[in-house]
């Protein structure tokens, strides 16, 4: 069977997600991170008034303006205007308001001067230097007009969006609720953390807890189910209870050639539409993928392998889970980086994604320090590494110091 290219893998993955998730009101405290399902607009003239943007004096930079370090101007100190305070009295020409910083301005008052460039006697400042109109000043909608899109449907919320919202009066926004995924890891050697290893040939699960983490660190909501032993009618029946319960179902292990791969025969029993099953890259040869419940539903059956298993996480089931989200950007960053270390291979044929630790130097270099070994049996490396950088088809060989196009987790 030919392998399919990474591509046209990807593309599968995407066109299958027909659907987003179900639209969620959210207070903007449990918004972060969620995706906006509309665009939400401007509810006034931001700023909504004329204020300061510095502590200083409000004034008339028409009465400033034969002002001189040996001549200056002499303004009258009218009063004084704090945050949250509101003066209704027009300045008179001649005079002036200590002000600070996003305090309104008063009528008619166009500038303001520092603290820092005047000298205050008594009931008096003095102006060494002409005003400019509007200096200092944030102008009443200069920032966001009423009605404007201030953040728009498939923007991811961050922190700064959120307070965006906030500084328009926004407490609540629509978001796609997190998807759905269900984990189940297969192999009989499994053992959970915590428990003890009971037998020679047994090892810790760890594709269960490190795809429920990346899940939930990037916008799904993941139910951990465990493992099951590699037993084709306990593999059904656990499918068959657990299938219909997310939007989302991964398994790691039993997509290879080995006699008790179950998953590849069982996908079909189940009913799973298998969109792929091995694809041109390493690792993650083996990765298959399918939908259920007329396309509603999507199923990746990961390799065992735990740096296949996580690598093969980001590069397909991210992507769906920012889709399913109403995400516009559905994919990781890449940046490029240079290399620090020759990397060889003797088969070019696959596209191969190797661990990288992506690390700036002092001058904003961005360098991408490839694991010290590169066996696929190696978790730590998934530990030490922040991305992969990608080698293409047909390329052999990259020298230390050329760039690399590299995945950033
Ligand atoms: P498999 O794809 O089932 O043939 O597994 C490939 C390799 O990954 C084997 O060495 C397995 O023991 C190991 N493996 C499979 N599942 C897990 C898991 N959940 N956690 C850690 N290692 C695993
Ligand atoms: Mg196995």
């Amino acid at each position: 069977m030919d392998l399919l290219p990474f591509e046209s893998a990807l593309k599968l993955v995407l066109n299958s997600v027909n659907r987003t998730t179900a639209l969620e009101r959210l207070p903007l405290e449990l918004a972060i991170g969620r995706i906006l399902a509309e665009d939400v607009k401007a509810t006034f003239n931001y700023p909504i008034f004329d204020n300061s943007a510095m502590d200083g004096f409000a004034l008339k930079s028409g009465d400033t303006k034969n002002a001189t370090p040996e001549n200056p101007v002499v303004l009258e100190i009218a009063g004084e205007i704090s945050a949250g305070e509101f003066c209704e009295n027009p300045l008179e020409e001649g005079k002036a308001y200590k002000i600070f910083t996003g305090a309104p301005l008063p009528p008619g008052a166009d500038a303001v001067i520092e603290i820092e460039k005047v000298e205050v006697e008594c009931n008096k400042v003095y102006i060494k230097e002409p005003v400019k109109s509007g200096s200092n000043v944030r102008k009443a909608g200069s920032y966001a007009k009423l009605g404007e899109v201030i953040a728009q449907k498939g923007e991811e919320l961050t922190p700064g969006k959120i307070g965006v919202l906030a500084s328009f009066g926004i407490g609540y926004v629509l978001t796609y609720s997190r998807p759905k995924v269900a984990i189940v890891s297969t192999g009989s050697e499994l053992r959970e953390p915590c428990h003890p290893l009971l037998k020679p040939g047994q090892i810790y699960n760890s594709n269960s807890y490190a795809l429920t983490t990346a899940v939930n660190q990037n916008g799904g909501l993941a139910t951990n189910l465990g493992s099951v032993e590699d037993d084709y009618q306990r593999l059904r029946e656990f499918l068959k209870d657990t299938l219909y319960e997310s939007d989302i179902y991964i398994t790691t292990g039993g997509v290879s050639m080995g006699e008790k791969d179950f998953i590849k025969l069982l996908v079909k029993e189940l009913g799973i539409d298998v969109k792929f099953h091995k694809v041109r890259i390493k690792p993650g040869k083996p990765t298959l993928f399918g939908t259920y419940d007329n396309g509603r539903r999507l199923f990746f059956g990961l390799p065992g392998n735990p740096v296949s298993a996580l690598v093969n996480f980001y590069l397909f089931v991210y992507p769906a889970i920012r889709k399913l989200q109403g995400a516009k950007e559905l994919f990781k960053p890449k940046v490029r980086a240079i290399l620090t270390q020759d990397f060889k291979r003797k088969n070019a044929q696959r596209r191969e994604y190797i661990r990288v630790k992506v690390t700036f130097g002092e001058d904003g270099t961005v360098y991408a320090q490839p694991y010290k070994n590169t066996s696929s049996g190696d978790m730590l490396s998934m530990g030490f590494a922040n991305g992969v950088a990608v080698i293409y088809e047909g390329v052999k060989e990259v020298k230390k110091g050329q760039t690399v196009e590299v995945i950033l987790f």
